[in-house]
């Protein structure tokens, strides 16, 4: 069985770890790899090998930094078909959601081509009689991401484009359970003739994280994962003097108004609760209806709910792939067992779907929850899977209040044919991503990802100007040339 390697210093290198994890395709529990859980010593000799890269790669000028993400956008262009395939066979999304997500990390590629102008400062002239003030734009050194497993080609990219073409050097440490994708992109990365060094890959779990966090060369982390684990990381990177960005849980927020175009309504909020299996952060997960919609809405989308084909996301039929592990299902269904306990009601229930010719796979069928509690447990935690739960309110001001309660704030989203509710809707909303007749606000590479509350640590988000400025730090010159010294030539 082939046990990964890291890519250190532009080599593939054997990890010496004592720890190996196994790494499964979710659709069928057949094992694909082994990964490495990289020691301390691991890391170390990637940040070594990116420290020195920095002392060059930070004097090339944008202009020829950028050249490399223009060959790394055709090469990925190029090898859509190859990753997503990948993506699909260890993260379990369908063969179509995984396309989508290459295009979104492409599309962090592209944006980060604009550096030249993006990466600019500012300036005065005569801040004071003779004086020129200027603000320069400078990187930071070695920087390193620490992702999570459902968007495994994406999410490093919110920030590595970013981060390279402001002249950092690079660490991705992918999440233990979706090593396989990223093994491919460095595949396309080794061809850039980079400079050595600038981009590495370090495989590996709590441990390899924890030596990046104390890391005293590293300067910034971003993280994308859970809400406590973003908290842990928060912390420890900032007790060693770190800029630290972590992306953290969710449970978003739909309300559907009775002016809502129904079809449109319950096609999109289907999408946005069962797509990729419900493990999405930007995945809906409650439903609050307002007034008559809560008849019509829930008639419908049950029928949505229950028709979805659910299966291996290799198969072009299939709307709906399998949860990442044995254990996340059962957490799952355990979640969905507690809320109906707690008196939620099953309208559709997705337990223990039969799923011919993948038997063996850690299905979660769509499930819709009505009559939900707001101070349920099942109304207040992420489930991170194919549940969407109901709520019934009578005014668009009691739907809002529901959503601002929430601790999380990643997205919230609003259906409706009123510009005066969207407007209002908008404006009071507590989330840092808003969708008006959208369920997966997903912000194009040219905005920053903005999450709020506890789905949110830090000041800057992932991509866009706010990626490079969490890369870059500010240098301010002052400067004076007596227009006497002139005379002397
Ligand atoms: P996770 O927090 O379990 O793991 C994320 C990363 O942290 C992995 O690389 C893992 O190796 C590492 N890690 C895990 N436990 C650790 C520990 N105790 N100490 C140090 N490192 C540790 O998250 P996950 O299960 O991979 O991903 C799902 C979560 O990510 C969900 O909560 C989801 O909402 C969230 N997410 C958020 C966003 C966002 O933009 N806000 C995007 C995607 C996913």
């Amino acid at each position: 069985m082939t046990l990964l390697k890291n890519y250190i210093n532009g080599q593939w290198i054997a990890s010496s770890a004592s720890e190996q994890l196994l790494v499964t395709n979710p659709a069928t529990a057949e094992t694909l790899a082994q990964v490495p859980l990289s020691p301390a010593a691991e890391v170390e000799q990637a940040v070594q090998a990116a420290a020195e890269a920095f002392v060059q790669w930070q004097r090339v000028p944008p202009t020829e930094r950028i050249q490399f993400l223009f060959k790394l956008k055709g090469l990925l262009d190029n090898g859509i078909d190859d990753i997503a395939q990948t993506i699909t066979l260890e993260c379990g999304k369908t063969l179509k959601e995984s396309t989508g997500e290459l295009r979104r990390a492409i599309e962090n590629v592209e944006v980060a081509c604009g550096i030249p102008t993006l990466m600019q400062g500012r300036n005065l002239e005569n801040i004071s009689r003779g004086i020129d003030e200027f603000m320069f734009r400078q990187p930071l050194g070695v920087a390193a991401a620490i992702a999570p497993f459902n968007f495994p080609a994406m999410i490093p990219f919110w920030f590595l484009p970013y981060a390279i073409a402001c002249g950092n050097t690079y660490l991705v440490k992918p999440s233990e359970k979706v090593p396989l994708t990223m093994q491919k992109i460095f595949a396309l990365i080794d061809q850039l003739e980079l400079p050595p060094g600038v981009i590495n890959l370090v495989n590996g779990g709590k441990a390899t994280v924890d030596a990046l966090l104390d890391h005293p060369q590293i300067r910034a982390i971003s993280f994308v994962g859970s809400t406590p684990v973003a908290r842990y990381i928060y912390s420890r990177a900032a007790a060693s003097g770190k800029r630290v960005q972590c992306q953290g849980g969710a449970k978003n927020p739909l309300i559907v108004l009775p002016d809502a175009d129904m079809e449109m309504t319950t096609r999109i909020a289907a999408d946005s609760a069962f797509g990729c299996a419900g493990q999405r952060c930007l995945a809906a997960s409650l439903a609050i209806t307002v007034g008559a919609a809560s008849q019509t809405f829930t008639e419908a989308i049950a029928a949505t709910a229950s028709s979805r084909k659910v299966g291996n996301g290799l198969d072009p039929d299939v709307q709906m792939g399998p949860v990442i592990t044995a254990e996340s299902r059962q957490r799952i269904e355990g979640l969905i067992q507690q809320g109906i306990e707690d008196g939620a009601k099953a309208i559709v229930d997705g337990r223990n779907p039969k799923i011919s010719g993948s038997e063996q796979g850690y299905f979660v069928g769509p499930t819709l929850l009505g009559d939900l509690e707001p101070d349920s447990a099942i109304a207040n935690t992420e489930i991170f899977g194919p549940v969407l739960g109901l709520m019934a309110v009578e005014t668009i001001d009691a739907a809002i209040a529901l959503v601002n309660r929430s601790q999380w704030g990643n997205m919230a989203c609003l259906f409706t044919s009123s510009g005066a509710a969207a407007r209002k809707f908008r404006y009071e909303a507590e989330a840092g991503n808003i969708g008006i007749n959208i369920g997966v606000a997903a912000p194009m590479a040219f905005f920053p990802f903005s999450g709020w509350k506890d789905s949110f640590l830090g000041d800057l988000h992932g991509q866009s100007d706010h990626a490079v400025e969490f890369f870059t730090q500010t240098k301010v010159v002052v400067e004076r040339w007596p227009k006497e010294w002139s005379r002397r030539f």
